[in-house]
């Protein structure tokens, strides 16, 4: 097929939708165009006359960020399952190199986290993200012949992200998302501009220079709440993912769209008493401390049987973390805690140092985690406070563990980590607390792969079910049945 012939497909499908506001996630008999990675596209007949504009994706009107994103999902669409494979290794390529620098403008923009440890969100998300071939199709084969089930687009996905992973969530939704076959507008938190809109001007510049479409991954200059709410009610966006907190979740929620819900957590963790103490202490440290403590799944709260608790403490002290006294707690809780009871924006993602230089006490550079302990009801253990202090509970055997876990994680349905030598333990536990991702006998980074097996996702969705989200989460399931036809036995 000819460029003309593209060019004249992308014009009608566009004119069409635009005309009866569908969804445009396939075109009808047009056959995969033979693109070479080279050729340059920006001057190519593919993209005359569709709207483009923009800088590197970045718009100033939210209806201009929609409609090039229509236009992109369509060329998309058309240049066939090869050049996304293409657009997909290019942006890794990118998204690899430009991770530090990156990881590095996500702190400097927002104040909150560790660039190292940032850098390793970007390359967890940027590896581990799954591909197209994610979306491997079904297919039923009988005496009455052939059914297949295939992946297809949504088309346009909203996706309203973050400020604790900023740049890592456009990574992997860049990913998983155009996978897929979508194209995308995002809606970043106000907080973490600047290294979203950067996340997303490298990625279209690497998808161009790819050869693939301007503006797959588009947003708006200046977010607020009003342009998300144009995002969340748009006719032309057809999924809406929204990453947050209880806000946005409850927003995404009743905006009347097709919405897929990521929103807090309060990951709590148990130590039995037949726990691998030095071992647990060690995991426990690396997951509480990781970026500040920022990411939904960390360590947020410890609940131990009373028989190794001062062992664990111990261990944990071994391993990096500082313990501070119940005065200190009582004196860091009046700055961390608000009067209506929440956590201290001001103080989310701060580094020890800074969360104890406020009450006076000044610990090494290299202290990684604040422990205390505290009582079930305090709020360093209820609240997700998203600081690197942790909470050790101490409760009177495995059964009181698991209760008072499961009143911690609030129903949110998000993480939950035990340490113990007991199988049985482990299954019940995991049974019970009914979460999208557990861990037994490890980091929390474990349940998206850290040193672990399966793949990464920066979208949990616990209040929609889809748990860690993946390409074929961003797609729709299409049916083509063959009765009597291609059964060869
Ligand atoms: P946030 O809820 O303040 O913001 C998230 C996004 O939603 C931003 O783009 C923001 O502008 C938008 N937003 C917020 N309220 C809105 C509303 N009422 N209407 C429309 N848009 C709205 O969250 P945050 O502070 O950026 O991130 C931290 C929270 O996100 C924590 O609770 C954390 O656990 C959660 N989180 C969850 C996941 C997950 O996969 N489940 C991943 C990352 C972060």
């Amino acid at each position: 097929m000819d460029e003309a012939r593209i060019s004249e497909i992308v014009r009608q499908v566009l004119a069409e939708f635009q005309a009866g506001g569908g969804t445009v996630a396939k075109v009808a008999g047009a056959p995969v165009p033979q693109r070479s990675p080279a050729m340059p596209l920006a001057s190519s007949p593919v993209t005359a006359g569709v709207p483009s504009g923009g800088n590197d994706g970045i718009f100033g009107d939210i209806e201009d960020a929609i409609n090039a994103s229509v236009a992109a999902q369509v060329q998309l669409t058309v240049m066939g399952m090869d050049m996304r494979k293409t657009i997909v290794a290019a942006i890794r390529q990118t998204a690899l190199a430009e991770s530090r620098r990156l990881a590095e403008l996500a702190v400097a923009d927002t104040g909150m986290g560790r660039a190292d440890h940032k850098q390793v969100k970007n390359d967890l998300a940027t590896n581990g993200t799954p591909g197209p071939e994610d979306l491997e199709p079904e297919c039923f084969t009988g005496d009455h012949g052939m059914t297949f089930v295939d992946y297809a687009p949504f088309g346009v996905i909203g996706s309203l992200t973050p400020c604790t992973n900023p740049t890592s969530t456009i990574i992997n939704h860049g990913i998983a998302m155009i996978s897929a076959g979508n194209s995308v507008v995002f809606g970043p938190h106000p907080a973490a501009i600047q290294s979203t809109l950067e996340a997303i001007r490298v990625l279209n510049r690497a998808i161009v220079r790819a050869g693939g479409p301007p503006n797959l991954l588009t947003s708006i200059a200046e977010p607020t709440l009003r342009t998300a709410k144009i995002l969340m009610t748009h006719p032309k966006v057809n999924l809406l993912v929204a990453t947050g907190g209880t806000s946005v979740v409850k927003a995404a929620m009743t905006s009347g769209k097709r919405a897929i819900a990521a929103g807090p957590g309060n990951p709590p963790v148990i130590v039995d008493e037949t726990a691998d103490l030095p071992k647990a202490a060690r995991d426990i440290v690396a997951g509480a401390s990781f970026d500040n403590n920022m990411p939904c799944i960390c360590e947020k709260e410890c609940f131990v049987v009373q028989s190794v608790a001062d062992r664990l403490i111990l261990e944990m002290q071994h391993a990096g973390a500082y313990l501070i006294n119940r005065q200190h707690v009582d004196s860091l809780t009046k700055i961390l805690i608000t009067e209506d009871g929440h956590p201290n924006r001001d103080y989310v993602g701060k580094s020890p140092q800074v969360l104890l230089s406020a009450i006076g006490l000044s610990v090494p550079a290299n202290i990684d985690l604040v422990i205390c302990e505290t009582v079930e009801e305090h709020p360093f253990v209820q609240e997700e406070l998203l600081m690197p202090i942790l909470a050790i509970v101490r409760v009177s055997d495995y059964n009181a563990a698991v209760e008072a876990a499961i009143r911690a994680e609030h129903g949110f349905r998000h993480t939950a980590i035990i340490h113990t030598a007991r199988i049985d333990r482990i299954t019940d536990f995991a049974k019970r607390v009914r979460v999208n991702l557990f861990v037994a006998n490890g980091p929390c980074g474990a349940a998206l792969g850290t040193d672990a097996e399966g793949y990464s996702a920066m979208t949990i969705a616990g209040p929609t079910g889809e748990g860690a989200c993946r390409p074929r989460t961003f797609s729709t399931r299409r049916r083509v049945a063959l009765p009597g036809s291609l059964r060869v036995l």
